[in-house]
């Protein structure tokens, strides 16, 4: 799964919708794979608004990626700047979670992740 897909994902547990701790997932003991795409500013350009830039942030310290700014580039910024922009796109778009898990911060629920497709289905005492 890209690392981009965790910035829409929250927790399934039916008490954790109304938490804030339930999103981000939290990357746990995770493998990473970086798969070449052809780079697409125009991809880019439309994923950046849909972000939750926070969390991004978040998501991508935790797996050891440290040169995102606090805040959200602006389309200017980012037209304007190469490496932000192979940043981004190698971190949102390039990098694939193969093996781990990512953990639910509210109720500490491990989502396992297996040949990079995570596995959302819950227990039945949880559903
Ligand atoms: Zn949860």
């Amino acid at each position: 799964m890209k690392l981009l897909t965790l910035n829409f994902l929250s927790c399934a547990v039916k008490a954790c919708k109304s938490s804030s701790a339930s999103f981000p997932l939290h990357p746990k003991d995770c493998e990473l794979e970086s798969a070449e795409i052809a780079p697409n500013p125009k991809l880019l350009f439309n994923i950046l608004p849909r972000i939750d830039w926070d969390a991004l942030v978040v998501t991508a310290s935790e797996l050891g990626f440290t040169s995102l700014k606090a805040t959200p580039p602006t389309n200017e910024e980012l037209e304007g700047d190469e490496k932000m922009m192979t940043d981004l796109h190698t971190l949102l778009l390039e990098t694939q979670i193969m093996e781990g898990s990512l953990v639910c911060a509210n109720c500490g629920h491990e989502y396992k992740v297996k040949e990079g497709i995570a596995n959302f289905l819950l227990p039945n005492h949880l559903v």
